[in-house]
C-alpha cells in the first residue's frame, strides 16, 4: 500500500504521481519542493504559470498520513476548478469561499478534520476568521499560500488581506508554509518570506522558460489586418480557443463585435460587465462553447484551462510581468501554442498616460520602457524575457519571430533624412500619424487646414506605404533620433542626436520592413476543412475531442478536466486498444483509467478498423488494475460505484485465473485461518457464522486462495 514506511519519501511521491496523475516523472524542482515540505520546512517557490506548482503542495498532502493541507488563494473562481480536477483524479478536496452558501461552507468546515478532506482551498479572509476558533493542535500537514506575491507592496497585485497571513506562523509555528508565486522579483521574493515570518525558508526558483509558446511581435498593421490575423488563428485552431487582450473595454467590445460579425463564436470580458455577465462569459470560454474571448487584463486570473492554444495582444501590455503572465495562459499543457503581440505608438501613448496617473510613476515608467524595448527588439525575444526575470539563456530560442525571420538591414539614411526634415518644417508640432500622412502626401482636411501640404517634404515619402513608414519611424524613435513629447500632445521632436544626424548626414541603418506573413485562410470566409483532407492523426484527435466533449457534458465539467490536450495527443500517438495500454498513457491516472478507458479505447478501435468488440470480463481487469495500484476493496467499490461483495467476486475469479497471486492486502492471515478452520469443523453452519464476522464475499476469497495454494503445490 502507499503508506508502506519502507519506501522513502521520494519513492512514495513518484508512486503517488503515477497513481493519481498518471505522470511518469517529476519536472525539475518538484520533487525537491515536495521533499522539503514533507520534512516540514518552510519554502518559497517561484515557478511560471503552467510550471506545475499545484503538484508541489498536492503530493505532500497525499504523503501526509493524516491531517489537512490548506491552500490559501485569492482566486475564488479557480478553487472550484481545482477541486473538480482533484476529484477527477480521485483526491478528496474541498473549498470554502463566498461563492458557496454559508451552509455548504459550514458543512465542509465541520468535517474538515475527520480525515475525509485532504486538501482545503480557502480565501485568506475566511481562513483568518476561522483560524481564531481552531484549536492550536489541529493536524495541519501544510499551509500552501498561492499567489504569494499578493502579500508584497512591491508586487503588482498587492492585497492588504494577505499581510494578515503573518498570523499563521504565530498560531501554528510548527506547520510548514509553502509560498508560491509565478511572478516575483528579488524584492518581492524577500518580502514574501519576511512578511509571512518564514523561518529559514528553502528557496526554489524554477525556470521561467515556456519553450512551447512561440513569440511574435507585429508592428501595427492596421485594424483590418489584425482582425484577419485573429480570424486565421481561430480557423487554424478551430477545436480550441484563444484570448485577445485589449487595452480598453471599448477595444474589447469592438473586436468582439467584429469577430461575431464574421461568424465566429466570441465573447467579451471586462470589469465593466456585471458579475453575472462576466461569469457567464468565463464559463462559456472554459467549457469550450466559444472559440475566443476578447478581454481586458481583468480576464485570466482564475483561468486554469489547459488547452488555450493562442493569445493575441491587440495592444501592448503595460509591463513585462503582465505580458508574461498573459501569454502564459496559453499552452499550459505543454503543447505548442502561439503568442502574438501587436503594438503601435498609439498604445505607448495611452500606456504613458496610465503611468502618469499611477501612484508609482518612476517604477511604472521604467517597466513600460522595458516592455517597449521587448516589442522593438531585434534580438531573440525569449532571451530578453528570460533576462528580465534574471534568468540567462545561452542560445537563441528558435521559436520567436526574430529567430525564425532575422531582420534584414537596409541603408535608411534617406528615410531618416526625409522624416527629420519634415519634423523640422512643421516645427515639431505634429504627432505620429500626421507626420506619416505629410510624408505620404495625404489629403486629410486638418493637414490642409494647417497648411502642411505646402511644405517641401509634403509627399516626399510617397514611395513607402503607411505600414512601412510606421515601422521606420518607430525605429528612428528606438534609435534615439526622434522623441515623443508626451507632455506636448505626443508631438514628435528631434533629439540632439537626430539633429546631428541631419546636420552631418550621418548614415542610418534600419531593419527592412516585412509584411506580416499571411496564411492561407482569409477573413470572413471560414475554411471548413473537410475531414477527409485532414491527416489521419488530426482526424483521430478530432474524434477523441468529440468523446471528451460528450463525457464532459455528461459529467458537467469543462472538457480539460476529463483530459488535457496533451493527453489526447498522447492517445493519438500511442493508440491504446485495451485498458492496460490506456492506463500506461502519460497523464492517465488510475481513477481516469477506470472511468474513461472504454469510450476512448472504443473510439480508437473504431478508427483503426478493429472490428472485434471489446472482450468480456473487463470489469475484473479493472479491479485487478486497481488492486495492483494499491486500492483496497472499499476504495475499488467506491471508485467503480459497485458493491464490495461484487469486488470480492471479481477477486475470486482473478485468483481462479491465476491473475492475482498476492492476497496480503485483501485478507489477513487470521481471517484465512478462521475460514479454513470452520470449513473443516462446521461446513454446514460456516456461512452464517462467517457472514457475521467478516465482509460478505470474503470467505469465498479464502476458499479460492486455498485452491490456489493447492494448485501451486502440485506444479
Ligand atoms: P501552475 O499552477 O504552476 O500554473 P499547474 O500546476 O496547473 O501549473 O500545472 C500545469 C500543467 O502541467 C498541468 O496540466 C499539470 O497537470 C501539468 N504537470 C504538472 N506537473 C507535471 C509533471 N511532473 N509531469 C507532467 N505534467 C505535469
Ligand atoms: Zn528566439
Amino acid at each position: 500500500m502507499d503508506t508502506n514506511p519502507m519506501l522513502d519519501i521520494k519513492e512514495r511521491a513518484v508512486a503517488l504521481l503515477r497513481r493519481f496523475y498518471g505522470y511518469t516523472s517529476f519536472r525539475p524542482l518538484q520533487l525537491d519542493i515536495i521533499t522539503s515540505a514533507a520534512e516540514r520546512r518552510d519554502s518559497v517557490v517561484l515557478m511560471p504559470t503552467g510550471g506545475g506548482k499545484s503538484i508541489c503542495y498536492q503530493i505532500p498532502a497525499l504523503l501526509a498520513e493524516g491531517g489537512v493541507t490548506l491552500v490559501v488563494s485569492p482566486l475564488i473562481a479557480l478553487m472550484k476548478d481545482q477541486v473538480t480536477a482533484l476529484a477527477a483524479n480521485g483526491i478528496p478536496a474541498a473549498a470554502v469561499n463566498s461563492m458557496q452558501t454559508e451552509e455548504e461552507n459550514r458543512h465542509i468546515l465541520n468535517q474538515l478534520f475527520t480525515g475525509r478532506i485532504k486538501i482545503l482551498y480557502i480565501s485568506p479572509e475566511r481562513l483568518l476568521t476561522e483560524i481564531e476558533h481552531w484549536s492550536r493542535d489541529l493536524p495541519l500537514s501544510l499551509i500552501a499560500i498561492d499567489e504569494a506575491h499578493c502579500i508584497s507592496q512591491w508586487g503588482h497585485d498587492f492585497r492588504p488581506s494577505y499581510t494578515q497571513l503573518a498570523r499563521l506562523k504565530e498560531i501554528y509555528p510548527s506547520v510548514p508554509i509553502m509560498a508560491l508565486t509565478a511572478t516575483a522579483d528579488r524584492l518581492t521574493r524577500d518580502d514574501i518570506a519576511a512578511q509571512l515570518r518564514l523561518s529559514d525558508p528553502a528557496l526554489f526558483i524554477g525556470s521561467f522558460d515556456r519553450p512551447n509558446i512561440s513569440l511574435r511581435v507585429i508592428n501595427d498593421p492596421g485594424r483590418q489586418r489584425r482582425l484577419g490575423y485573429i480570424a486565421e488563428l481561430i480557423d487554424r485552431y478551430r477545436h480550441d480557443s484563444g484570448i485577445v487582450y485589449c487595452i480598453s473595454r471599448k477595444a474589447a467590445e469592438s473586436i468582439n463585435e467584429a469577430l461575431c460579425g464574421m461568424g465566429y463564436r466570441s465573447v467579451v470580458y471586462h470589469a465593466g460587465l456585471s458579475v453575472a455577465e462576466r461569469n457567464l462569459a468565463q464559463d462559456k470560454f472554459i467549457n469550450g462553447d466559444v472559440q475566443v474571448v476578447c478581454a481586458t487584463v481583468a480576464f485570466g486570473m482564475g483561468i486554469d484551462k489547459s488547452n488555450i492554444r493562442w493569445v493575441v495582444h491587440n495592444n501592448m501590455p503595460r509591463n513585462i510581468e503582465s505580458y508574461y503572465q498573459e501569454i502564459g495562459r496559453a499552452g499550459r499543457d505543454g503543447v505548442k501554442a502561439e503568442a502574438t503581440m501587436f503594438y503601435s505608438y498609439g498604445d505607448i501613448i495611452t500606456l504613458q498616460g496610465f503611468v502618469d496617473e499611477s501612484g508609482q510613476q518612476a517604477i511604472n515608467a521604467e517597466k513600460l520602457k522595458r516592455m517597449q524595448e521587448y516589442a522593438e527588439a531585434s534580438l531573440c525575444r525569449r532571451r530578453i524575457l528570460l533576462s528580465y526575470f534574471n534568468e540567462t539563456m545561452d542560445h537563441d530560442c528558435g521559436n520567436c519571430d526574430v529567430c525564425l525571420n532575422p531582420p534584414q538591414h537596409i541603408d535608411g539614411s534617406i528615410i531618416a533624412l526625409k522624416a527629420l526634415s519634415a519634423i523640422v518644417r512643421v516645427s515639431g508640432n505634429v504627432g505620429f500619424s500626421m507626420l506619416i500622412d505629410i510624408l505620404r502626401g495625404a489629403s486629410r482636411q486638418d493637414l490642409i487646414d494647417k497648411g502642411y501640404h505646402l511644405i517641401k517634404t509634403y509627399g516626399a515619402g510617397r514611395d513607402l506605404s503607411y505600414r512601412e513608414w510606421n515601422s521606420y519611424l518607430s525605429q528612428l524613435i528606438q534609435l534615439g533620433l526622434i522623441d515623443i513629447a508626451y507632455n506636448e500632445g505626443n508631438h514628435l521632436k528631434i533629439t540632439p542626436y537626430g539633429a546631428r544626424v541631419l546636420r552631418e548626414r550621418l548614415p542610418v541603418t534600419l531593419a527592412m520592413y516585412k509584411e506580416p506573413e499571411r496564411r492561407k485562410s482569409s477573413r470572413g470566409k471560414k475554411v471548413v476543412e473537410k475531414e477527409a483532407e485532414l491527416k489521419p492523426a488530426e482526424r483521430l484527435l478530432n474524434e477523441l475531442k468529440e468523446v471528451r466533449v460528450k463525457l464532459a457534458r455528461k459529467e458537467q465539467v469543462p472538457p480539460y478536466i476529463v483530459f488535457s490536450d496533451k493527453v489526447l495527443l498522447e492517445l493519438v500517438r500511442t493508440e491504446p486498444t485495451d485498458m492496460e495500454a490506456f492506463a500506461r498513457v502519460e497523464g492517465v491516472g488510475e481513477k481516469k483509467t477506470v472511468k474513461y478507458w472504454k469510450p476512448f479505447v472504443t473510439a480508437i478501435r473504431k478508427f483503426k478498423g478493429i472490428a472485434e468488440p471489446l472482450g468480456t470480463g473487463l470489469s475484473h481487469d479493472e479491479t485487478l488494475l486497481l488492486l495492483n495500484a494499491g486500492y483496497d476493496v472499499k476504495g475499488i467499490a467506491a471508485t467503480k460505484g459497485i458493491k464490495e461483495s461484487t469486488v470480492y467476486q471479481h477477486i475470486v475469479s482473478l485468483i481462479r485465473q491465476d491473475k492475482l497471486t498476492d492476497f496480503s492486502s485483501i485478507i489477513t492471515k487470521e481471517q484465512y485461518v478462521r475460514v479454513m478452520t470452520l470449513a473443516r469443523e462446521d461446513p454446514e453452519g460456516m456461512w452464517e457464522k462467517l457472514n457475521k464476522e467478516m465482509p460478505y464475499g470474503l470467505p469465498q476469497v479464502a476458499l479460492a486462495v486455498s485452491d490456489f495454494l493447492l494448485r501451486s503445490k502440485q506444479k
